[in-house]
């Protein structure tokens, strides 16, 4: 069971606003608690086509894909990773798909321009021709089975919250999450991304209308991060103890505090916001900071 946790916070106060972080974070110490949600129901679905090969893909820095490893690796599953970027094969491996390999991930990787061309009937097909029969899980794992699991991150008990916060990569923790609410809560995403075309994706498995989603703190786009940001996740850090990720969670609670700044919360609402993980990125984020002399995030 996972608790809501009080975060304090002097805009808050300020504001008679108070803001509850779920720690969904706390699933896994490496995995993002959203993608084992998304996970749940299609590791049961390969189980029922009596598939014990999981092949996924993502980004050299993926924390679906370092969940997707380490499932394989707790339910005795083969898992194989389709990574974007051929040049990655020649070089050492960072902290994530170390990760991965060492949970029993088969990485193979694949040029940017086969890896945009992946939900095409051609590439699934060359990949069956190398690895034979496989349960195929998308890009950041959102399909049917994993809105359902992601369903399950709000309880009833959560319907008191006026308002639902979570980070957004292609929706389906969000679809899930609106799914899960009341209609009288607003659900709130913060897109990690430059762009709020997941919107197409969410509506496929929702139809309800009672949320909104930004991309007013992304900070520039995917995986983008600024030193503001990076001394916001470390006060954020020293004052509640609790580790934001720079890619979705810290965009998120800055953009909730913004917004509480800015007067966009009613007085005396009641945030619940979803820390959904994410701090296996965290070391590959630090090696890219040192790189370029930034300050980096304290853990
Ligand atoms: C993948 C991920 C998200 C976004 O989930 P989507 O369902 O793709 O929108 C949010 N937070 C963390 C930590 C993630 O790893």
């Amino acid at each position: 069971m996972i608790s809501n946790m009080a975060i304090k916070h002097p805009v808050l106060e300020d504001a008679s606003v108070s803001l509850f972080l779920k720690r969904e974070d706390l699933i896994h110490p490496f995995v993002s608690g959203n993608k084992y949600r998304k996970l749940k129901y299609n590791l049961q679905q390969a189980k029922v086509e009596g598939k014990d090969v999981l092949l996924t893909y993502g980004g050299a820095f993926s924390n679906h894909i370092a969940a997707v490893a380490s499932a394989g690796k707790m339910f005795n599953l083969k898992t194989i990773g389709i990574i974007r970027g051929e040049e990655l094969a020649d070089k050492p491996l960072n902290s994530t798909l170390r990760y991965a390999e060492a949970c029993g991930m088969q990485l193979h990787f694949v040029s940017r321009e086969a890896y945009r061309l992946k939900e095409t009937p051609e590439e699934i097909h060359l990949l069956r021709n190398v690895f034979g029969d496989f349960y195929r899980i998308p890009e950041g794992g959102t399909n049917a089975l994993a809105v359902n699991g992601c369903k399950e991150i709000i309880t009833e008990k959560d319907k008191e919250f006026d308002y639902l916060a979570v980070s957004v990569g292609t929706g389906g923790t969000m679809a899930g999450i609106i799914e899960a609410s009341d209609e009288t809560q607003e659900v709130i995403g913060f897109s990690a991304l430059k762009g709020t075309f997941q919107l197409s994706e969410i509506k496929k498995y929702t139809s309800k209308n009672n949320f909104m989603l930004t991309d007013r703190y992304c900070f520039g786009g995917y995986s983008k991060v600024t030193p503001e940001l990076i001394q916001f996740i470390n006060l954020f850090k020293k004052n509640t103890n609790i580790l934001l990720d720079p890619v979705y969670t810290g965009k998120m609670i800055f953009g909730i505090i913004a917004m509480v700044e800015r007067g966009y919360f009613k007085k005396n609402s009641r945030i619940l916001a979803v820390h959904t993980g994410g701090l296996q990125g965290i070391p590959g984020m630090n090696v890219k900071l040192e790189k370029k002399n930034l300050p980096q995030i304290i853990v």
